[in-house]
This record gives C-alpha cells, structure tokens and sequence, in this order.
C-alpha cells in the first residue's frame, strides 16, 4: 500500500508495498556501518549477499523480487526460492536500512515466505521435513517426545511451583543437555526457584521462520496458553531463537504486545546479570581464558519488544499514528559482556562485527536445513574473525550458534573453543 491503510500484518505482503518500493538501492543493508569498516576483510553485514555475490540475495534484491510479485511481473522457479529461503532472516539489512530510510526490510522478507507458502511454492522440501517432525512429535529432531526431560539430572532442584518457569527448548533438551543443566544449576546455585512446563512442545521457531505462519500460530496459542495456566511470572529462555519467538514472534502471529502475554519473557543472560548485580549470585573461580562473544541475532538486534500497529501513510510515506520502529539499538547486547566481563581470569576481546554490525552464524531460520554449505560458509567466516582478534574461544548464546561454530571449528580443525555462556558462568560458579 502506497497510501492509505496499512498495519504490520505479515500476512498481507500488500503492507509491505511502500517499504519494497522505496528500496534505493544504496547496500546500507549490505556494508556494516561506515565508521566501523576496518578495511576490506569484515566490511559486510550480509551473509546471504556476501555469499552468492549476487545482488538478488542482497535485502537490496529482494525488495525489487517483492514489488514484482506484487505486481504479477515474476513466477515462482527454483531460483526464486533460492534467493527467498537461502537468508538467515538475521535483522542485519534490517538495521543497516533503518539508518538511512527507515524500511521495515524484516518485516517484508518475513511476508514474502508467508506469500510463497500461501501460494504453495514454499517452503523448501528439507523444511517441510522439520516442520513433521515439529507438529507429529512435538520437537523439530522427531525424537521421542517422552525424552524430552532426559536431560533432567538427580542434582538438579526443579520445583512444583515458582514465579520462574525455564523453557528448554528442542535444542537443549534433545542435542544439548550440557546447555539445559547449566542452565538450571545456576538457578540452583542462585537459590532462584523455578517450575518446567507440565508438557513442553516445540516453540515452533522453524515453522514461523520459512512462512507456515497458520502452523506456528496454531503452536503459539496453545504454548502462551499453557503458560499462562502455570501463573509462571517470568518465562525463562537459555535459546536465543526460542527467546525471539516467545518475545517478538508469538506476540506478532497473535496480534498483541509482548507486554500483554501475561509474563515477562527473560533470556538467562538477563536474569543473570541482574543476580550478579543485586550480589546474589557470585561469579568467583578464574576461567583463564581470551575470548570473544557472538552477539547471536535473535537475541541482539531482533529481540526489541513487539507491538501491532495500524494506521494510515499519506504523503512522503509519513504515518498516522507515529509508528515506534524496532531499530536494533534496544537488544541485549550490554548484559551478556557485564556477566563474561564479571569472571575472574577471562580476557573479553571484540570481533570487529559486533553488537548491531554483527556477521550472522549462518544457522538459524531454516538455513542450516536447507543450504547447508551455506550454513557452514558463515560460521567459517565468523571464526575466522573470531581468530583475527585472537580469541581462544567463541561464546555464544544461543544453540543454533554454538553447534554450527562447533561443527565447522571440529570439520575445519580450527584450533578455537566454542562454548555457551550458561556453560562459562557455571564454571565460573563450580570451577
Ligand atoms: S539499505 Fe534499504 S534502501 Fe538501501 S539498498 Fe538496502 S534495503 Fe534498499
Ligand atoms: S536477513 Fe540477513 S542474510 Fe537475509 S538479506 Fe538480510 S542481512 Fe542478508
């Protein structure tokens, strides 16, 4: 819509019209910001163009494939999905734009994977593989859902009710147990209580992520409702993509703000910064270590609050009401390097690409199943810049990030340690 009414819907690409339309063509969604180049080596913010080198992969590319579409100039072929789905949806063109023209690009690559589902073409056959998995048994490996709480060991204190409720997700409950019991020790260890949902399923981050929005609705709303019935005050996360799906994503498919779900969605990071703050929690034996941290993309520049809007454009693209835009700037990215900068004997050095600027792991949102060598390309390029600044070990947040590092760095033979941060704190706790 040019002008007139238009809202946030991600389910009409028609809202997104204005957005595709004023693409100029300047590649701010491509280049990290200026200020921060250090020459040519990490100059690009865009795995997806960095990669194909060619500018239909590009935000850039995309935006002029939408307008096509829209306007019934382009048919679906294999090409074009390529470029739809061969895309981390990483938020990086999405702040880059916002600096010079304010484009809601997220938003539009969002609506186009809805738009190619709803017209059947999408998505890509290994995604529709997962997404099987995700609805037959709960969790997007298709393992028993009954060993969902194997990670759960003697030691670890969970109780019947608490203001706490942890959120494991598929990852730390099926690939990455290390992940889900650091994680819980240190909320014993912090004396924080906290509850497990009486039946966790899947957050259905995958389903969302390639366009199967009716799918992931249907998931939302019996998750934020099953919540809900545990009177859970704060909703834990040690997953950064879980975080972002709980935080901005449910609240988008069910048309509220994130501040009406009921509880306040946390990332550990968060709640740990805050007990290390308040002295409740202690971080006291050396980790003697030079490490880098990865600013994992759903955590940082994607994970600003949701909130719907509707309303009018008029002329020069100015909306009515003002539309607060989600820029990247309010994501976490001060608490996890507090917390890392917090551990005796570790030295923090930065990646060039950091914060807002940084390079995506290549794992999330449906790539690493569908492309990947594309997946792997960009962990190499991020441990690369990792060794670049001398770091011993990359720490992550997430575990989508942390296995893709790990695989390449194990493939490659790179001589870097890839960790979780709920791991380092925890050593940190019991040494
Ligand atoms: S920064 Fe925005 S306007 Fe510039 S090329 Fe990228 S999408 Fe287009
Ligand atoms: S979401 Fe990430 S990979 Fe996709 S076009 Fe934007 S910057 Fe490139």
């Amino acid at each position: 819509m040019l002008k007139g009414k238009v809202s946030l819907d991600v389910t009409n690409l028609d809202n997104f019209e204005y957005d595709m339309s004023k693409c100029i063509k300047c590649k701010g969604c491509y280049w990290v910001d200026h200020i921060y180049m250090s020459g040519v080596n990490f100059s690009t913010r865009c795995p997806s163009a960095t990669r194909y080198l060619f500018d239909s992969y590009g935000a850039y590319g995309k935006m002029r494939i939408g307008m096509a579409m829209l306007e019934g100039r382009m048919e679906y072929s294999d090409e074009l999905l390529k470029t739809l789905y061969a895309c981390t949806l990483c938020g990086a063109c999405d702040v880059g734009c916002k600096r010079n023209l304010d484009l809601e690009i997220e938003l539009s690559l969002e609506a186009l994977r809805i738009k190619a589902v709803k017209d059947g073409k999408g998505p890509m056959p290994e995604h529709k593989k997962v997404a099987q998995k995700i609805i037959t048994k709960h969790n997007r490996f298709g393992s028993p859902h009954q060993n969902r709480n194997k990670w759960l060991t003697k030691d670890i204190k969970v109780a019947e009710r608490a203001d706490v409720l942890y959120f494991v997700g598929c990852s730390a409950a099926y690939t990455n147990p290390e992940i889900a019991r650091a994680t819980a020790k240190i909320l014993n260890a912090a004396g924080t209580p906290f509850m497990l949902m009486p039946d966790e399923w899947c957050c259905g981050n995958m389903l969302y992520s390639v366009g199967m929005i009716d799918e992931a609705r249907e998931l939302a709303k019996r998750n934020v409702e099953a919540v809900r019935k545990t009177g859970a005050k704060t909703l834990l996360l040690s997953c950064a993509e879980g975080y972002h799906m709980w935080k901005v994503d449910y609240p988008k498919m069910l048309n509220i703000s994130t501040d009406d779900l009921g509880f306040k969605v946390v990332h550990l990071t968060e709640l740990v910064d805050e007990l290390i703050k308040k002295e409740a929690l202690k971080l006291t034996r050396p980790v003697d270590m030079r490490l880098t941290y990865h600013d994992s993309c759903s955590l940082s520049r994607l994970s600003e609050p949701w909130t719907p809007w509707k309303g009018e454009r008029g002329k020069w693209g100015m909306v009515s009401p003002g539309l607060e835009r989600r820029r990247g700037s309010g994501g976490v990215y001060q608490q996890p390097r507090d917390i890392i900068k917090a551990i005796p004997g570790v030295e923090l050095v930065e990646m060039i690409r950091m914060k807002e600027n940084a390079f995506c792991c290549g794992a999330g949102r449906g790539t690493q199943e569908a492309f990947p060598d594309f997946a792997a390309w960009a962990a190499e390029q991020r441990l690369f810049e990792a060794r670049t600044v001398g770091a011993e070990a990359i720490v992550a947040t997430c575990p989508w990030c942390k296995d893709n590092f790990a695989k390449v760095a194990k493939e490659n033979g790179e001589n870097i340690k890839v960790y979780d941060i709920s791991e380092l704190i925890l050593a940190s706790i019991e040494g």
